[in-house]
């Protein structure tokens, strides 16, 4: 069994890797077995350092996802850089609060473009190279927003249920060919993305009493959930999206 979720040979496109959840996604897919190429704004050094000391080889890929402009480059760098392209995760995002009655369009479009429209062409590029493989492990990052409505988060609420439709839709094309689409709806995830959340003392305890473990998630616990839908174990497993939060929805 243990086998099935070795990724020893693998190539993980890893966006947003230099912290948070997509740091410990890299990592997890890092300790499993697969090299890693860390895309995003911010250089991922400590990432590639941690991957490097798993004995994986692993590399920076400089992108800027709010445009799709570099999608292509990222992909086909990752390819010359690491040898392949086996694995996608498409992590990075970013949020705007405001009211809806207010929200403005660029920030409408900034967590449109950035969350759902690079994602989806992510997706494209690298389907491209994985379809001459015949193989190929997709691994959307969406949200509770997926399922939920939420509060001031429009735009978010609007790209990552896109993200949950996206990752079916891309299932369907792809299943007969070799490529498993998913995605990971984190909970409430202890990232800069959640510090302001944490430290609201009030926000803070009544999302804590309504999670039924207890506890804030650690970036660390989305691994299993990456390692497993990157791995054959879930090679039947399409279109799904798996919910790691805590039982969050199941309250
Ligand atoms: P962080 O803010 O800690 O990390 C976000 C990552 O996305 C960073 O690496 C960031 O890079 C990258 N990123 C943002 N914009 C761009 C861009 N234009 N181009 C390239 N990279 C970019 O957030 P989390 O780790 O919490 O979030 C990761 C994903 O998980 C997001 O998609 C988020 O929506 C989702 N998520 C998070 C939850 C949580 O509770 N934390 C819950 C549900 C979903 P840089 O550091 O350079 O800005």
């Amino acid at each position: 069994m243990a086998n099935m979720f070795d990724l020893t040979g693998k190539v993980a496109v890893v966006t947003g890797a230099n912290t948070g959840i997509g740091q410990g996604i890299a990592l997890a897919l890092a300790e499993a077995g697969a090299d890693i190429a860390a895309v995003g704004r911010t250089p991922a050094e400590d990432t590639v350092a941690r991957a490097r000391e798993f004995g994986r080889k692993a590399e920076i890929v400089s992108a800027d996802l709010s445009t799709i402009e570099p999608v292509a480059r990222v992909v086909a760098e990752a390819v010359e850089k690491l040898g392949g392209c086996d694995i996608l995760v498409n992590n990075a995002g970013i949020i705007r609060r405001n009211d809806s009655i207010d929200f403005t369009e660029e920030d409408w479009d900034a967590v449109v473009d950035t969350n759902m429209k690079s994602v989806f062409f992510l997706c494209q590029a690298a389907a491209r190279h994985m379809l001459k493989q015949g193989r190929g492990k997709i691994i959307n990052i969406a949200s509770l927003l997926s399922f939920q409505g939420g509060i001031r988060v429009p735009s978010y609420t609007a790209s990552k249920s896109g993200v949950a439709g996206l990752t079916k839709i891309l299932a369907n094309e792809w299943a007969a060919k070799g490529i498993n689409v998913n995605a990971i709806a984190p909970g409430y995830i202890a990232t800069n993305n959640t510090q302001a959340l944490r430290e609201d003392a009030d926000r803070s305890k009544s999302i804590l009493e309504r999670i039924p473990a207890g506890r804030w998630g650690d970036p660390k616990d989305m691994g299993g959930a990456a390692v497993f839908l990157a791995s054959n174990a879930s090679d039947y497993v399409d279109g799904h999206v798996l919910a790691v939060d805590g039982g969050w929805l199941a309250r």
